[in-house]
C-alpha cells in the first residue's frame, strides 16, 4: 500500500429519492440498471448520510460545504457570494455580493420584463463594461455578467452590511426601495439604491439597448440586486486538509463553492451542468487531475434536474448514465485513490425539491472491509457498515482511509 492515497468524491446531485408508485414503490436509483455502482457497493463500505443533519433540507451549496468538511452554519452567508465566486468574482471578508437580473423598466420604474427578454452574452458582457471603475460614496461597485439575464454585483468598502432587502420586486411592480434590515445597514441600503438608479442612467441609452430597441427586443435598462450576502472568511481547503485539490463541476453554484474553498476549478468541454452533460469527459478530467492533485471533488447535476422536473423516467435514465461513468472509473481510476460515491441531498420526484432524507454513500479503496450490501441504493446503504453519518464525517473517514490522519494518543 502506498504511504498516502488520493481522494475522489463523486457527488451525484439530488440522487436520493423516495418510493414512487409509478416505479412500483421503488426509488429511481433502485429502478436503474447500475452494475458499476453496485460493484462499488459490493467491494466497499456503505452507509447513509444526513448531509447537514437529520431532517434538514440542504441546498446544494450548504451540502457541498458540509461534504468538504466545513460547518455550513459557520461559513455560509447566503447565495450572493457563492454565485459571485461561481463566475470568478471572489471577494474578501467585508465585501457584500448580490445576485442581479438585467430587467426592463418603464419610465415610472415599473418592471415590465424581469429578464429583459432573456438577454444573454455577448450583450450582457458589453453592458457590464459600462460599469467599469464605478464607485458610489467611496464604495467600489463591481458588476460581472453571469448566465443569460443574470449578473453579480460586488460592493467593496468599509462598513458594509448584507442585512438589506431586495431591489428586485420579483414580479411586475415598481422597483423596490432597498431597506436596511438592521441599523448598521443604512449605508449599504443607500448605496444599493444609488446603484440601481445609476444602472438605469448607465443602461437606458446604452448602444446595446438602442440596438435591441430597434429590433423590437426588450431593453436591459436596469440591474435589480437581490440576495445580499457578506463574503465569508473560509479556511482554504489546502490549509484545512493539507492536500492540494481541484473541483470538476458544470454548474456555477458548485464552482462557486469550490472556488470559495480555494479548490482549483477545472473547466471541462462538454460539462454543461445540464441533462446533456458529458459525464465521461468529467470523469476523465477528474482522473487526470488526480495525477497531480491529492483531492478532487466532482459534481454531476443531472439527476437533480430530472427530479426538479418531476420526471422519474428521465431520472432513471440519468442514473444509468451515472452508472456508465462509474464503470469508466472502475476501469481507469488508479489504485491509490480512495473514492466515495454520494449525493448532496435527496430530491424526491414527488416533491420536485430537496428533502431532508439521508443519502446513500459508498466508499471504495483497496483493502476496504466489504459490507454485506451488494447493491447501491438508499435501502441497501442503510444496512452498510458505515452506519448513519453526518456530511462532515465523510472527509475524516476518507482522510483516514487515505492514510493521512494523525494518531490521537499514544
Ligand atoms: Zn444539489
Ligand atoms: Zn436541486
Amino acid at each position: 500500500m502506498p504511504e498516502t492515497r488520493k481522494i475522489l468524491i463523486v457527488v451525484m446531485d439530488g440522487l436520493g429519492d423516495r418510493a414512487i408508485k409509478q416505479l412500483h414503490w421503488k426509488t429511481p436509483l433502485q429502478s436503474a440498471v447500475r452494475p458499476n455502482l453496485n460493484w462499488y457497493a459490493e467491494h466497499g463500505s456503505s452507509g447513509i448520510v444526513d448531509v447537514i443533519g437529520p431532517g434538514i433540507r440542504p441546498g446544494s451549496d450548504t451540502s457541498h460545504l458540509s461534504i468538504l468538511g466545513y460547518d455550513p452554519y459557520e461559513v455560509y452567508t447566503g447565495r450572493g457570494p457563492i454565485e459571485a465566486a461561481g463566475i470568478g468574482l471572489v471577494g474578501k471578508k467585508g465585501d457584500v455580493a448580490f445576485r442581479c437580473n438585467f430587467a426592463t423598466v418603464d419610465g415610472k420604474m415599473v418592471v415590465t420584463d424581469r429578464r429583459a427578454g432573456r438577454i444573454k452574452e455577448p450583450d450582457t458582457t458589453e453592458l457590464v463594461k459600462a460599469f467599469d471603475g464605478l464607485t458610489i460614496d467611496g464604495v467600489e461597485a463591481v458588476v460581472k455578467e453571469a448566465t443569460e439575464h443574470r449578473a453579480v454585483l460586488l460592493l467593496r468598502g468599509p462598513g458594509l452590511s448584507a442585512k438589506v432587502s431586495d431591489a428586485d420586486p420579483h414580479g411586475s411592480s415598481k422597483v423596490h426601495d432597498v431597506l436596511p434590515l438592521e441599523p448598521e445597514a443604512k449605508k449599504t441600503a443607500k448605496i444599493v439604491n444609488a446603484f440601481v438608479k445609476r444602472s438605469y442612467s448607465i443602461l437606458n441609452d446604452h448602444p446595446v439597448n438602442l440596438h435591441r430597441a430597434s429590433l423590437g427586443l426588450p431593453v436591459a435598462n436596469i440591474l435589480l440586486p437581490r440576495g445580499a450576502g457578506m463574503f465569508p472568511e473560509i479556511e482554504p481547503f489546502e490549509d484545512k486538509w493539507d492536500m492540494t485539490g481541484a473541483c470538476v463541476a458544470g454548474v456555477s453554484l458548485i464552482k462557486g463553492i469550490g472556488r470559495i474553498c480555494g479548490l482549483e476549478i477545472i473547466e471541462v468541454p462538454g460539462a454543461t451542468g445540464g441533462l446533456d452533460t458529458d459525464m465521461i469527459a468529467k470523469a476523465k478530467a477528474a482522473i487526470h487531475q488526480l495525477e497531480s492533485k491529492d483531492f478532487v471533488l466532482m459534481n454531476i447535476k443531472a439527476a437533480d434536474i430530472a427530479s426538479h422536473d418531476g420526471d422519474p423516467v428521465k431520472k432513471v435514465e440519468v442514473i444509468e448514465r451515472l452508472d456508465e461513468m462509474a464503470g469508466f472509473m472502475r476501469q481507469n481510476l488508479p489504485e491509490d485513490v480512495v473514492v466515495a460515491f454520494v449525493a448532496d441531498h435527496c430530491t424526491p420526484i414527488e416533491m420536485q425539491d430537496h428533502s431532508g432524507d439521508p443519502v446513500p454513500l459508498t466508499i471504495y479503496c483497496e483493502g476496504m472491509v466489504r459490507d454485506t450490501g451488494a447493491t447501491f441504493d438508499e435501502a441497501a446503504a442503510s444496512q452498510g457498515g458505515l452506519g448513519r453519518l453526518r456530511g462532515k464525517d465523510i472527509m475524516p473517514i476518507l482522510y483516514d482511509k487515505a492514510g493521512r490522519s494523525e494518531k490521537f494518543g499514544a
